[in-house]
């Protein structure tokens, strides 16, 4: 459970993408071309369900940018998704993509809908009427989805099947997230949570902070903070905390994570796990640790809780989990954020090697999309944290003025203005 403020995430992703800028002096009129969405488009998507009622949903897919690739970002399904949100999450994606320095732009896509609530069937006549709705945008030369939110990859087979039926012809560069035996790559499903595991290993690096015995907090023990939690717990630090949207859980001596993850996997829930105290959200984040890893959703910390924070790393595995105020709050406390655009780029990284696989039809051994990955990952956390020390700035300001930096240089070695 979060402790969410009200926030928009668009005007988060705004005024962040405003403070990079100003600091880095640029010009005003690639300013205005890069900053905002390329294409929006709003879709019905009707569904019958399985009482036989037909329901409208409403679905959005955003091409931030294509200046750099083809656009690339995942697919919510929450009951939270709105325009905004889908258009401040495929800002982040442009300059995520740029950060890591792979050749796509930034997109994204969700439906508002509540699948907890959803049979499969629903589920799939949902998934299945969205992509026709979104057919003239997506492709994979032009825009590649992904697994999101309570996304899976399920919901990226049936994507792949709907839009390869259109072509009369398989097309599995089409998304990525796939399951393996439709051309997914090994070591996708991990992917987030490893790059966040990487980041975190440099961070501790660099605070020459020993990562073994380490204290952890994880809110959202999801795909991306399940697997964070579990490399962290491998390397020897002790997750304490973690929760989902059913609770919070906590000990002290640390969780058994394999086992958390088997309850999650078995039950859906971490709530009522064995060995643990129930604890509150807000108890959750204001736990004294080495490491909080927000792994939830947007706007976790913020004005109101952010200086009941006392981690000394915060991981954003989630997209935009800190408000602007909250990162001022953490800064003047100093605390090292590891920005979501550097922390989580390892599912788009990896995501960027299964279209490489799928456009070859070559595939990579696990090892070699891990060891692939970690240089990425490292490469983009030393570039970071150089221009974090260089120019004095906060990492997200770093990380931001890395990749608008980059997008900035495509927009004007191709000339992309009249
Ligand atoms: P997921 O659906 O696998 O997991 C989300 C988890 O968050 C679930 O366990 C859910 O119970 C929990 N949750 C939902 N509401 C919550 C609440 N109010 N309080 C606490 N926990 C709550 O999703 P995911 O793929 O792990 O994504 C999580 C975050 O990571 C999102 O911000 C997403 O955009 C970001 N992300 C994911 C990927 C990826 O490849 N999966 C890549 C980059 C970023």
């Amino acid at each position: 459970m979060l402790t969410t403020m009200a926030g928009n995430a668009y005007d988060v992703a705004l005024e962040n993408f405003d403070s990079a800028v100003d600091t880095m002096g640029l010009d005003n009129n690639i300013r205005e071309m890069i900053k905002y969405p390329e294409r929006v488009l709003t879709v019905t998507v009707p569904v019958r369900m399985d009482d036989g009622r037909i329901h409208r949903f409403e679905g959005y897919r955003v091409q931030h940018s294509m200046v750099r690739g083809p656009a690339k970002g995942g697919i919510r399904f929450h009951p939270q998704v709105t325009l905004d949100e889908v258009k401040a999450l495929a800002t982040w994606m442009t300059w995520k993509c740029a950060v890591v320095n792979i050749p796509f732009g930034g997109a994204k896509g969700g439906i508002t809908c509540d699948p907890k609530h959803m049979s499969p069937g629903e589920l799939e006549r949902m998934t299945r009427r969205y992509t026709s709705a979104i057919l003239p945008l997506i492709g994979p030369e032009r825009d590649i989805p992904a697994p999101d939110v309570y996304t899976n990859s399920q919901t990226m087979a049936w994507i792949m099947d709907t839009y390869s039926m259109t072509k009369g012809y398989p097309v599995p560069g089409v998304v990525t997230g796939k399951p393996i035996s439709l051309g997914g790559s090994l070591g996708r499903n991990e992917a987030t949570g490893r790059g966040v595991f990487y980041t975190i290993q440099s961070s501790c690096d660099h605070l020459r902070l020993p990562l073994k015995g380490a204290t952890v907090v994880v809110q959202g023990f999801g795909n991306a903070g399940s697997v964070a939690a579990q490399l962290l717990h491998e390397a020897g630090a002790k997750v304490i905390a973690a929760s989902d949207s059913t609770g919070c859980v906590y000990n002290k001596d640390g969780l058994d994570i394999p086992e958390l993850i088997h309850m999650k996997a078995c039950c859906g829930h971490v709530k009522g796990f064995p060995e643990s105290e129930a604890i509150t959200p807000s108890e959750l984040l204001a736990l004294e640790c080495d490491i909080l890893v927000p792994a939830a959703l947007e706007n976790a910390v913020h004005v109101e809780n952010a200086s009941c924070v006392r981690a000394k790393i915060v991981a954003e595995a989630a997209n935009g989990p800190l408000t602007p105020a909250a990162d001022r709050i953490l800064e003047s406390k100093g605390v090292f954020v590891i920005p979501d655009i550097l922390c989580n780029a390892g599912g788009v990284t990896v995501s960027y090697f299964e279209w490489v696989q799928d456009e070859q039809h070559l595939f990579w051994e696990t090892q070699d999309v891990y060891n692939h990955l970690e240089h990425v990952m490292k490469t983009a956390f030393r570039d970071v944290l150089k221009i974090h020390l260089e120019r004095k700035v906060s990492t997200r300001i770093a990380a931001n003025m890395l990749g608008i930096g980059r997008v900035a240089e495509a927009v004007l070695l191709r000339g992309i203005y009249p």
